[in-house]
């Protein structure tokens, strides 16, 4: 494994940045690119304040607009989930031609059903890799690259994001939530999908 950054130099810009340099809780502060769901009670502690970022305690984020987890918001939860920096490198990543030629094969409804199960398999009920280890970072699966770019990847992300606690089973209503946000991305992601 190379070097992931924690704090990414400033002179480093974001196009050179990829999963593989780095990580869940990898900060770029001065180009408006946090941490909101790493460390939070350390941030806690450090700025007195709940959600903010836990390196510069960057509080932008309306948490109980988004804890509303109602997808008709869709675009202040994925404009908030924008500044955290590991979905934003997520959600401008590259995806292989081969991905984007299985998703349109499959079609819509196809990937849909995929994803859900998926979601369901990942992060249906809690386990112990509450970290980026859950869902991998890697896979040439876009239901994971996805995952990723929505914070629906493991069950730390989704108790910081959307607050679901971690022990808790999802329900269908929740697991439709994140199947709703997944989507999104495929919207985005896949021409003629
Ligand atoms: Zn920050
Ligand atoms: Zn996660």
């Amino acid at each position: 494994m190379g070097n992931k950054w924690k704090k990414v130099p400033v002179d480093v810009p974001i196009s050179e940045l990829s999963p593989l340099n780095v990580e869940c809780s990898s900060t770029k502060c001065e180009d408006d690119l946090h941490c909101f769901s790493r460390y939070m009670k350390k941030a806690e502690k450090k700025f007195g304040r709940k959600g903010v970022c836990y390196n510069c305690g960057h509080d932008s984020i309306d948490w109980d607009r988004i804890h509303q987890n109602n997808i008709n918001d869709s675009k202040y939860i994925l404009e908030s989930l924008n500044k955290e920096l590991i979905r934003k490198i997520f959600t401008t990543i590259k995806i292989e031609k081969n991905m984007i030629e299985k998703a349109q094969n499959e079609g819509r409804e196809k990937l849909r059903a995929e994803a859900r199960k998926e979601l369901k398999k990942r992060i249906g009920k809690y386990n112990d890799f509450i970290d980026g280890r859950q869902t991998p970072k890697d896979a040439g699966n876009i239901i994971n690259l996805a995952q990723h770019a929505t914070a629906t990847c493991c069950r730390q992300c989704l108790e910081a994001w959307f607050n679901i606690p971690m022990e808790q089973q999802l329900t269908e209503l929740q697991l439709e939530f994140c199947t709703d946000l997944v989507m999104l991305y495929f919207d985005e992601k896949v021409p003629n999908f």
